[in-house]
């Protein structure tokens, strides 16, 4: 009989976020293992970026034998229900990001609520790594990691083309990772994958990410899956492109961009009329070299000031 999986011998709990006027809402809380280092994966804190993460985890969780397992694990792969809901970033009633609203509200409103069980339920305990599985999602397909000091082995983990440096945090923690990072944990966010006819490739790359992590965490003996990508580009900051005006975008690039870097002037794509497809704008690269962070790679109506393009100046070595 093969081994029971750690997906097998998971433990689920459904913890009650409080209720909203349609009702009740809950959010999934996964266990497994009972001692040893603690990892915390979590996925959808935008809503209309969840199941592209939480079927990584699910896949990574499929694939460790219990026997290999020498920590714990913890998994939300739902972290924003009612967002999710509605696939949207935040939840409609109160718009809040709950990538923003940490440590909550106990008595607040349904995001800050929220923010405050998760802090209270996923860090009660010490956590020794933590993964926030963010990105693609609905509109969008992506391929960086962000690194923090001293963390820079799990952005790595992740094997993605771009690494963003993130600088030490100043202020308050506002985000899970950085409470997490506040209380102790190693930690990391991904912004990999999401809709594209690769989407699986990607789940099942980023499921070989949080493999790693678990592995370099001590939370499992299994052996890493090797990094295809030896050199990844790090980049100090990114550049958002967006529409002046709303229209429908015409993609020039695809999926098959992700990832890569292109010269100055590159076609990204067009911003057209919803009713004649005139072009109104034409979004091109605009760094000698572009790094491409986050294209949206299908037909989709834009308003004015949405993210379009997540891009980097990757610099000449010295
Ligand atoms: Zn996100």
């Amino acid at each position: 009989m093969a081994d029971r999986t750690l997906y097998d011998a998971m433990t689920w709990e459904d913890i009650s976020v409080g209720a909203t006027a349609a009702g009740d809402s809950s959010i999934s809380v996964g266990e497994v293992g009972d001692s040893g280092p603690l990892v915390l994966l979590t996925a959808g804190v935008h809503g209309d970026e969840g199941p592209w993460g939480a079927w990584a985890i699910r896949k990574v969780l499929d694939r460790i034998p219990m026997s290999d397992l020498e920590g714990r694990v913890r998994v939300v792969p739902v972290t924003n229900p009612v967002a999710m809901a509605s696939d949207r970033r935040c939840a409609d009633m109160d718009s809040l990001d709950l990538n923003r609203v940490f440590p909550g509200k106990e008595d607040g409103t349904h995001t800050e609520r929220l923010a405050a069980l998760l802090k209270d339920r996923l860090l009660a305990d010490h956590v020794d790594a933590a993964v926030d599985l963010h990105g693609g999602g609905s509109w969008c397909v992506n391929s960086f990691a962000f690194s923090f000091p001293g963390d820079e082995e799990l952005a790595l983990a992740a094997d993605a083309p771009f690494i963003v440096e993130r600088p030490p945090a100043d202020g308050p923690p506002t985000s899970l990772t950085a409470c997490a990072a506040e209380a102790g944990a190693r930690i990391t966010a991904w912004e990999m994958g999401g809709r594209s006819g690769r989407e699986e490739e990607w789940a099942e790359r980023i499921a070989d990410g949080l493999q790693r992590v678990l592995s370099i965490a001590g939370a499992i003996s299994t052996a890493p899956p090797p990094r295809t990508i030896e050199d990844p580009i790090y980049l100090e900051g990114l550049s958002v492109i967006t529409p002046s005006r709303g229209g429908v975008l015409v993609p020039k690039l695809r999926e098959a961009a992700i990832g890569t870097v292109v010269d100055r002037g590159t076609w990204l794509g067009s911003l057209v009329h919803p009713a004649t497809f005139e072009e109104l704008e034409r979004f091109e690269a605009p760094f000698e070299k572009t790094a491409l962070l986050l294209i949206r790679n299908q037909l989709m109506v834009l308003n004015s000031g949405d993210m379009t393009y997540v891009i980097g100046d990757v610099k000449a070595p010295e």
